[in-house]
């Protein structure tokens, strides 16, 4: 059967050919550290399964608004001005999402014209590219520099914007790099956005995980509300990848496109799930705190063993929960280096080159292990660039 057009070329998931191979050599009975998947390793706290079951128990089980429940939208209002500082109207400036992943790809759908362009700092998260392409677009990769510790430049973005550009994606605290954008460069970047007009995405789903400085959310800086789509979720911060939620904020405009789409394709988000996410922004923050705690004290552990490995650089992690070191030295394509690493040292990283070209000649470490796990993997990495070295001086 001839499937459309849009899809030629679209992958079903570009790491899921390393996560399967993982799989098989684990069902060889190979004990593999991976160190592959972008979601917190903790359960969802139990206040929030509580009131989602409440719900369930209570009956909540019918269609709701496509916008998401009222509730729901003015407790994500009211959290989003407490960190923020941006005021958004819970009738007219905000849409629950299916996840964030659901967010941008209807952010991309309610924007562009076949042939428009969107500008996306590279390495970047892969379904940025693919959610582009899908909505008749094409990704423009600007790529982001180690020597700059992956800040975005707005001088390099401004080269690549042409007539037919039409969004800026925007990802910090960034995947997979860890790099945490300052005010300065992304003044830099609104300054570019008004005198070109854009619209700007801006992808902040890891706020929570900030471990040097702070996090700036794009749409307080000055004149930027009217113009920046703020996408966020309850993925990372809640621990809820499965639940699939998320949310847009923005002006009424761009807002009410991202509800068409989302009326067409899905209806409404889950009415239970709603419920239990009502309680994740107005519950308990311990378990919130507990985890970015956590994660801040293995970043602290990654970074300072991944230094001391000679022949590995990395630009350490200011926020989310990866690593992004660089292996260039040794001169291998990141897929070669990530078998090698998976067959003779039992660890799983993710090739950079899944993140773009910008990516390649690096991997990704997600620390969403325990500590004693990461212990022993950057222990496991350590052994195999020292043998990985050997290899590459005897040759
Ligand atoms: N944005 C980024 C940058 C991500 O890394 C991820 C998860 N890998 C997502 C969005 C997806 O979030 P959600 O589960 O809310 O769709």
């Amino acid at each position: 059967m001839k499937l459309a057009n849009r899809l030629e070329g679209v992958p079903a998931n570009e790491t899921r050919q390393i996560v399967d191979e993982v799989e098989r050599f684990e069902k060889e009975g190979h004990d593999v550290l991976s160190f592959l998947v972008g979601r917190p390793d903790f359960d969802t706290a139990p206040h929030i399964k509580e009131a989602a079951k409440r719900a369930l128990d209570a009956g909540f089980v019918h269609y709701v608004h496509s916008r998401g429940i009222l509730s729901l939208r003015e407790a994500i209002s009211r959290n989003v001005a407490s960190r923020n500082g941006v005021l958004y109207d819970p009738e007219t400036e905000i849409v629950v999402t299916a996840g964030a992943a659901a967010a941008i790809a209807a952010s991309f759908y309610s924007l562009l014209e076949r042939g428009d362009e969107v500008i996306i700092p590279e390495p970047a998260w892969n379904n940025y590219g693919w959610a582009v392409r899908l909505a008749g677009g094409v990704p423009v990769g600007v790529p982001l520099s180690s020597s700059d510790l992956f800040n975005i430049n707005p001088d390099d973005l401004e080269e690549h914007i042409t007539p037919r550009t039409r969004v800026i994606l925007l990802n910090s605290p960034h995947n997979p790099t860890g790099a945490v954008w300052g005010r300065e460069r992304l003044l830099g970047v609104a300054r570019i956005a008004e005198r070109r007009d854009l619209i700007v995405v801006s992808d902040e789903i890891y706020d929570h995980f900030v471990y040097s400085g702070h996090h700036v959310s794009f749409s307080s800086l000055p004149g930027m509300k009217e113009r920046t789509i703020l996408v966020n979720g309850f993925s990372k911060t809640y621990s809820m990848t499965g639940w699939r939620l998320g949310y847009v904020s923005g002006p009424p405009s761009l807002i009410d496109g991202i509800m068409k789409i989302q009326q067409y394709f899905l209806s409404c988000v889950n009415s239970f799930a709603q419920k239990g996410a009502i309680s994740a922004l107005e519950g308990s923050q311990i378990y919130v705190d507990e985890m970015a705690t956590e994660f801040r004290r293995r970043r602290d552990l990654v970074v300072e063993r991944m230094k001391a490995i000679p022949d590995i650089d990395l630009v350490p992690s200011l926020g989310s929960f990866y690593a992004f070191p660089s292996f260039s030295r040794f001169g291998a394509p990141s897929v070669e280096l990530a078998r090698k690493l998976l067959y003779e040292a039992h660890i799983a990283l993710a090739p950079g080159r899944a993140y773009g070209r910008a990516g390649e000649g690096h991997l990704r470490f997600a620390f969403t292990r325990p500590m004693d796990e990461l212990e022993e993997g950057l222990a496991r990495l350590a052994r195999a660039c020292a043998t990985l070295e050997r290899n590459a001086s005897t040759r």
